[in-house]
């Protein structure tokens, strides 16, 4: 454009017609020139200006498609995790259908029951033993009474006779087999069942293999049911413990007997209290998943005490 423009001024200045033209068009070819000068710096400024937009615009498009970048980065994290929370959905859905309970968390417990038993045992020997010296007063006592009186009659009548009875022996009623039981049923598939109308097991009595734990021993039975289902007492007996038992969860223990006892683990509520007397087949808890289990279900245990300090027996053989 400036090389064109030179070229005009040349025209322009040979096409002068007379010198005072000339001049005067050299004085207009300069003032063109100068003119054409400033245009050029000032073209020269724009064209940095657009050049540094340019540089920007470029930059900002940078930006932009390294943000798409990440954001599309973070979309497909997100999938991923989305596609990671479902499957541990199912996962949770697959275990909930097993309904059962961790068999290692449960015997972690098994001292605990076993403390519970044994405290109610030395309760129960306790119990007897008070029993007896009452009983014991009582009979010495009725004997002194007995005593006197024959000593009166003995007395009025003159000193004729001799003592008669003499030591009979210490008392020793046999009643350390003696429970609370008043249906008399718990000697063997006495027991009723626990939750009535639902017999599936999903966890059967025994030692099985774990693929996490090893060898380990199910001390009960699992007997999968709705939420609230009623949990019915397996015979009549004392209850010894109400209330919450780690990873047994909301738990009943029933005393059948001095050596017989169940107990009634993962209810969602318990509807007696400890101390109370229930009778065969009475509700005393509601089924639910507490503690350490995967699904709502009774995890019903038989437990010995006695010489075997609370361990657990194969419900089968009661039921
Ligand atoms: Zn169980």
């Amino acid at each position: 454009m400036y090389k064109n423009g030179s070229i005009g001024f040349l025209d322009v200045l040979l096409g002068s017609g007379s010198i005072s033209e000339f001049i005067s068009n050299i004085d207009m070819v300069q003032k063109v020139h100068a003119s054409d000068k400033e245009v050029l710096a000032d073209l020269k400024d724009d064209y940095k200006v657009v050049k540094e937009k340019k540089e920007e615009l470029d930059r900002l498009q940078s930006q932009l498609s390294s943000q798409k970048q990440r954001e599309a980065e973070k979309q497909a994290q997100l999938t991923a995790n989305k596609s990671e929370v479902s499957k541990k959905k199912a996962n949770v859905a697959a275990s909930n259908e097993a309904r059962q309970d961790n068999i290692q968390d449960l015997n972690a417990e098994a001292d605990h029951i076993m403390a519970i038993i044994q405290e109610e045992e030395r309760k129960a020997r306790e119990r007897e033993e008070r029993e007896r010296k009452e009983r014991e007063e009582r009979e010495r006592q009725q004997k002194q009474q007995q005593q006197q009186a024959q000593n009166g009659n003995n007395n009025s009548n003159g000193n004729s006779g001799n003592s008669t009875g003499g030591d009979s022996g210490g008392s020793s009623d046999n009643s350390s087999d003696k429970g609370d039981s008043s249906s008399g049923g718990s000697s063997g598939g006495g027991f009723t069942w626990p939750v009535p109308g639902h017999t599936r097991i999903s966890s059967n009595y025994g030692w099985r293999i774990c693929p996490f734990h090893g060898r380990e021993k199910h001390t009960g039975i699992d007997i999968p049911a709705p939420y609230g289902t009623s949990v019915k007492a397996a015979d009549s007996g004392t209850v010894i413990y109400a209330g919450y038992l780690g990873s047994y969860g909301n738990a009943v223990i029933i005393r059948h007997s001095s050596t017989l006892y169940t107990l009634y683990a993962h209810n969602s509520s318990l509807v007696v209290g400890s101390g109370k007397k229930v009778s065969r087949g009475q509700t005393v808890a509601k089924i639910g998943s507490t503690g350490s289990s995967t699904g709502n279900h009774l995890h019903f245990e038989v437990r010995k005490g006695g010489n075997s300090y609370g361990n657990d027996v194969n419900p089968w053989n009661y039921l």
